[in-house]
């Protein structure tokens, strides 16, 4: 069948694509359930750990949501984040992973007295860009009775970019109350050291595409290895320490240990878990910390 592409503007007939319709019904009906999805409780959050290079501690948790859909099951971030901004749900959604993920830290502080572990949130460029932001974190903070350095907000590079002053002045008021800022999929956009030089963000985090292309049996290669040396020790110099993303082999976690990243995350140190397992985590390194 022949469809006009109104969406495309050009008023050509185009060959009706099943794959793109249902691509939009899944968007259209993902979009309209996320108010109610809210209000059900289908939303819940996964930890995936934050680890020292040095020694392999669990340092933090970067809380990651995930959505139980009724009828559509588990569908992934990478799915409904996109339709959540483009819709203005993100908000709504940011704020409730913010309480959550406030509410699991200070349930952990409690439970081992880790004063130095965090909760790392994700933080959409549209709620930066809210006027309430920095009230509504402070609020969340004061309201759980979290200290502010037990709560770690990720912000992509585009989202500090674009309209520079108000996101800075946010940023400051954050960093000044002590939260822990990092800037997110780094070397994915425009990759400006010199602009991060001037934010005040506490770590970087490389994206995992820096490093996934390493083909099998080659640690990482030639070029990315540059990139990736290069990005650690600009960093280090403005401050800032760094995190690779998607640190899946050992070779790998070897290779920035030598090149003095900082922390790691991924695969090789354990995948987004749900809470229990994460707790269960928490749970065994104190015990190992209690017992040498
Ligand atoms: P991100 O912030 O870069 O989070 C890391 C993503 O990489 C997660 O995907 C995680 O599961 C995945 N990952 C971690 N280690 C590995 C690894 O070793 N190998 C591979 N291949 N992947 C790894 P996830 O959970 O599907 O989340 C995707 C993205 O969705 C996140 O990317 C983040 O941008 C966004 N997102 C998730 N939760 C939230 C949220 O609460 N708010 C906002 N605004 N965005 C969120
Ligand atoms: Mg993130
Ligand atoms: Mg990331
Ligand atoms: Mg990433």
């Amino acid at each position: 069948t022949l469809y006009q592409a109104k969406a495309h503007g050009s008023g050509r007939w185009e060959r009706y694509d099943p794959a793109r319709g249902e691509q939009e019904l899944t968007r259209h009906s993902l979009a309209t359930a996320m108010p109610a999805a809210l209000a059900h409780n289908e939303f819940l959050l996964h930890y995936q750990p934050l680890v020292s290079l040095a020694d392999s501690s669990v340092r933090g948790f970067e809380a990651l949501v995930r959505w139980d859909h009724p009828r559509l099951g588990r569908v992934s971030p990478g799915q409904f984040i996109p339709v959540a901004e483009e819709t203005g749900n993100i908000n709504a959604l940011g704020q409730w992973v913010l309480e959550q993920g406030c509410l699991q830290a200070r349930r952990w502080f409690d439970e081992f007295g880790l004063d130095d572990l965090y909760v790392s949130v994700n933080v959409a460029a549209t709620q930066l860009r809210q006027p309430t932001f920095v009230a509504d974190v402070l609020g969340t903070l004061d309201q759980v009775g979290l200290p502010a350095m037990c709560l770690q907000l990720e912000l992509t590079e585009s989202a500090v970019a674009g309209d520079t002053q108000g996101a800075l002045v946010a940023l400051r008021e954050l960093a000044a109350a002590g939260v822990r800022l990092a800037i997110d999929d780094f070397g994915t956009g425009y990759s400006n050291l010199a602009h991060l030089g001037r934010l005040p963000v506490h770590q970087l985090k490389i994206d995992r595409s820096l490093l996934s292309s390493s083909r099998k049996g080659e640690v990482v290669d030639p070029a990315r290895d540059k990139i990736i040396a290069g990005t650690i020790s600009l960093a280090h110099s403005l401050e800032l320490d760094v995190l690779a993303e998607g640190v899946e082999t050992t070779p790998q976690a070897d290779r920035l240990r030598l090149l003095q990243c900082d922390y790691a995350q991924g695969m090789l140190f354990g995948g987004p878990v749900p809470v229990s397992e994460a707790t269960e985590v928490l749970a065994c390194q104190t015990r190992r910390a209690n017992s040498a």
